[in-house]
């Protein structure tokens, strides 16, 4: 058995969309995302179909503001996601419209 699979992280995610994390290194980009449950529509995970610059999404980073924007936006069939390096948040976002992440912690 592996240990628990870690929280995802914003920094621990490349450009290429592959996530690393101690023992693990997953490519988003075709795995099952988990998606948070305050964001999730019935599914509890979905594929990562493919990845946009996020600078093609934002002028700026939805949470802290920064400009210009860095990093890659991983779309699944029904949400968005933005791991926002500048600020290490995971940004979820469904039709366009920023659902979780903002909340500070
Ligand atoms: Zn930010």
């Amino acid at each position: 058995m592996k240990t628990p699979m870690p929280m995802m992280q914003a920094k621990d995610i490349d450009d290429e969309g592959v996530w690393r994390k101690g023992e693990y290194e997953i490519s988003l980009l075709g795995s099952k995302i988990p998606i948070p449950e305050n964001v999730q529509d019935q599914k509890t995970q979905e594929r990562g179909l493919f990845i946009v610059e996020a600078k093609d999404h934002f002028q700026f980073c939805p949470k802290c503001r920064a400009s210009p924007v860095i990093g890659i936006v991983i779309v699944t069939e029904s949400v968005q996601l933005f791991p926002a390096k500048c600020c290490d948040t995971m940004l979820w976002f469904k039709k366009g419209e920023i659902v979780n992440g903002l909340e500070t912690e």
